[in-house]
């Protein structure tokens, strides 16, 4: 659409269009209320529909068995990274943590400032976070595993689970969350910041099991108590109901639109393919992270020099691409194809960046 770029930010980031319009097309009036749906109440009948239909679109999509509890929580991923261990690591047990990187590493400072016991299994920090771990023990008592399962800033992903004899895996999936399918039952909490591949900033999607709530200590502040939220639903307070209306419009999209998470996965796979083996085949670029290890999600790489990446960042800018700068504290470039990144955004990405190789290289 005229006006509009090719948008590769790491998130917030890019929308369907499709449900940008939708937004734009009922903003005034939503379901004939006369109100948009930032002024209707929440306990509204027209909000309380789109709450029970995104709750039942996300148990559809990601084939959650009925032991699983859908909310939609305030202050980002990373309020869960404290959360977590208040409500799951009860007094006198251990947790395990895998850490792959920036966010990984929060999560495990937000447990040890609260005095939690918790054992860092497994790191990939000796080769700069650029690699998964493999072949990891757990502590036989842990209470849970902790782990990121795509790692946005360095571009690493994890492209199975491990196995962890039965231990409640807990995941950050802010940057992958719904972007294929996988098999829910080991995961005892999934969590995911909206502003990656769901919708915009404002609400943190979490799916917890049932036996988990079990854990929940009485004496937390109700706020920061996930059975606050499962009992009444995520309107315990005032959600955030622009953000979850958002979301909801994002998964009929990915839904009915693109077909499930099937489809999605074999098109963010041809989508990562088409960058990485542009990379690999150049020359001129050179991929971060180690083959295996490769993110779908956050294709991360590097020029042969710093300044030929600022050449390369603003030349794709002018020539409507943009978000290609990498995380500051690790520089080079990043492209965040998530759900809503189409196919012709990667091949003009990808044609850009032969024509930029063979001019500079
Ligand atoms: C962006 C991101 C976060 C931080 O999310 P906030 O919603 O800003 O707190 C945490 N984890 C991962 C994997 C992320 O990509």
């Amino acid at each position: 659409m005229k006006g509009r770029i090719h948008n590769f930010n790491a998130g917030p980031a890019a929308l369907p269009l499709p449900v940008l319009e939708e937004i734009q097309a009922e903003l005034l009036s939503f379901r004939g209320s006369g109100m948009s749906i930032t002024e209707v109440s929440h306990r509204s009948k027209w909000f309380d529909e789109v709450i029970e239909d995104a709750v039942a679109r996300v148990r559809r999509l990601m084939k959650l068995p009925d032991s699983f509890r859908v909310v939609f929580l305030q202050g980002g991923a990373s309020m869960q990274f404290c959360m977590i261990p208040m409500n799951l690591l009860p007094e006198g047990r251990t947790a395990d943590y895998i850490n792959t990187g920036t966010w990984a590493t929060k999560a495990i400072k937000e447990a040890r400032i609260q005095g939690k016991t918790i054992q860092v299994v497994a790191s990939s920090e000796d080769k700069n976070f650029s690699y998964i771990p493999k072949n990891i023990s757990f502590g036989a008592d842990a209470a849970y595993v902790h782990l990121t399962s795509n790692n946005t800033i360095k571009g690493t992903q994890w492209a199975s689970f491990p196995d962890t004899g039965g231990i409640p895996l807990i995941s950050d999936m802010s940057s992958d969350i719904l972007s294929r399918p996988f098999d829910p039952s080991p995961f005892g909490l999934i969590y995911a910041g909206a502003q990656k591949n769901l919708g915009p900033a404002g609400a943190t999607l979490v799916i917890i099991r049932q036996d988990m709530l079990e854990r929940v200590p009485e004496h937390l502040p109700t706020m920061l108590k996930y059975t606050t939220f499962v009992e009444k639903n995520s309107m315990f307070n005032t959600p955030p109901c622009f953000a979850i209306y958002t979301i909801q419009r994002v998964l009929k999209w990915l839904e009915e639109t693109m077909g499930g998470l099937q489809n999605m996965a074999e098109l963010n796979r041809q989508k990562a393919d088409l960058l990485y083996q542009t990379i690999d085949r150049t020359g001129y670029y050179v991929g971060t992270t180690e083959k295996e290890s490769r993110s779908v999600m956050n294709v991360t790489f590097r020029l042969p020099t710093e300044d030929l990446e600022k050449v390369f960042v603003q030349k794709a800018l002018e020539t409507g691409m943009g978000g290609l700068k990498g995380h500051r504290s690790v520089g080079g470039c990043r492209a965040s194809i998530y759900n809503a990144t189409p196919l012709e955004a990667v091949k003009a990405l990808v044609d850009f960046m032969e024509e930029f190789a063979r001019r500079h290289g």
